[in-house]
């Protein structure tokens, strides 16, 4: 549902401009849309603009100047967002596309392996695709399927033939663990059950494995690092480490051989450092960085995906071991990317959604970023250029500048002052259409 403000707003565009139907295209590949920005946050620089137009043709877009003096084309379709401001389709780079936030009420995670069809799975990860762009996010990076094997690639190809809406997609399929290294798990031992991760032991597997992946359509190559985790006798999170550092060297070896990059869940300790010492060019999570593991990625380069939102949801009792487990990860989480941030780590932004709902709100995670350490702006960036560079689409997405692609989005007040704002986005353009996002 539109908030209030957003409601105001909608209207009031809807009294200036006539907008292209729902998913409808602008009429004719070299079409000219121009769009007369309020503010524009341009994902790249470090301060927003006042009164510019974007000038789009086709899916690219074509010029970026001031109101005042730049001539708008002869025929051109306008669409007016001066009350608004303007900002790149974001990116998010930790989704879960096959996961529905699973209530425990309904069986939980092991629910939707067990009891669940690949159809229906697939129907609703066409819904949570679907849900990612109306809330502003025209790329996402979804970090594998859950048990739903190549799913994902399916869902790309889907939406770049245009049979059903939805942010551009980079997709790791399987995902690898070890034996003991993900669900399902508790079972008898004599009872088969079905791994949401492709499961290795040994560099020969974790290669060939690798191999499989990216024979059938993987972007990148995701894998576990740590799995369970708890606290020990001293109170402090201890994560259960999976790959050696010879079957994630293998993997790292195998991807970047193939042009690719490797994410790694990783929350602390050994795993952690297995992952950075084996190449990963991403970590996720990262809930414990030490000092040690900051200096490594900046020397290495490695992102940080920090996917802080998420780990707020869902406790157990506080009285239970998981119950303080979780309490333990969101009081380290914080304080680790604060000091990432201070130290320079280069941050994508990242939410683990799928994790939780996708009804909830995608961008809840700006203000988490902004609360431990991040100015919105470089939080707006995480979510926009660098992104963009993380994905090795620089230029290409997340700016809003002559020679992208137009996936420009727009969202009421001012994002800079209160990153909520990026909670009711309104205006969704991707590859150079208009999706209408008052369905929701
Ligand atoms: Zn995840």
């Amino acid at each position: 549902m539109l908030p209030v403000r957003a409601c105001v707003l909608a209207l009031a565009l809807s009294l200036i401009v006539s907008l292209p139907a729902a998913g409808q295209s602008v009429p004719g590949s070299g079409a000219v849309t121009v769009i007369r920005a309020g503010t524009l946050i341009d994902g790249r620089s470090q301060a927003a603009r006042r009164d510019q137009v974007i000038v789009v043709r086709g899916n690219r877009i074509e010029s970026v100047g001031d109101a005042a003096s730049t001539k708008i084309p002869e025929g051109a379709n306008v669409i007016d967002l001066s009350r608004a401001t303007v900002l790149p389709g974001l990116i998010d780079s930790h989704t879960h596309i096959f996961l529905q936030g699973e209530d425990p009420a309904e069986g939980g995670y092991d629910a939707q392996l067990l009891m669940q069809g690949l159809a229906f799975r697939a129907a609703r990860a066409t819904v949570a695709a679907r849900r990612a762009l109306v809330q502003g996010f025209t790329t996402i990076r979804d970090v594998e399927t859950e048990g739903a094997g190549y799913g994902d690639v399916g869902i790309k190809q889907a939406i770049e033939k245009g049979y059903i809406p939805g942010p551009r997609m980079f997709v790791v399929t399987r995902a690898i663990s070890t034996t003991g290294g993900y669900n399902l798990e508790g079972y008898a031992p004599e009872v088969e059950v079905p791994k949401g991760a492709q499961i290795v032991d040994g560099p020969v597997e974790a290669r060939k494995a690798a191999r499989e992946q990216l024979d059938h359509g993987a972007d990148w190559i995701k894998v576990y690092m740590t799995h369970r985790s708890w606290l020990d006798k001293d109170g402090n999170l201890f994560s259960q480490p999976t790959l050696t550092l010879e079957e994630i060297r293998a993997i790292v070896d195998e991807a970047h051989g193939w042009g690719k990059k490797v994410a790694c869940h990783a929350y602390n300790g050994v795993g952690l450092h297995r992952a950075l010492d084996g190449g990963c060019d991403s970590i996720e999570h990262g809930l414990e960085l030490d000092d040690r593991a900051i200096a490594q990625m900046v020397k290495q380069g490695t992102w940080l995906c920090p996917t802080m939102s998420v780990y707020y949801d869902h406790w157990s009792p506080a009285d239970t071991p998981a119950g303080k487990r979780d309490r333990k990860r969101v009081e380290l989480h914080g304080p680790s990317l604060r000091k990432a941030v201070r130290a320079g780590v280069k941050i994508a932004f990242g939410t683990d959604v799928g994790g939780f709902s996708w009804n909830e709100p995608i961008a809840k995670e700006f203000a988490r970023m902004v609360e431990f350490g991040m100015t919105p702006m470089a939080a707006i960036q995480s979510a926009t250029s660098k992104g963009a560079e993380m994905l090795g689409m620089s230029g290409e997405i997340g700016v809003v500048a002559p020679g992208a692609y137009a996936d420009i989005i727009a969202v009421p007040g001012d994002p800079l002052k209160n990153v909520a704002d990026l909670e009711t986005v309104q205006f969704v353009m991707k590859d150079g259409k208009v999706f209408e996002t008052g369905s929701k």
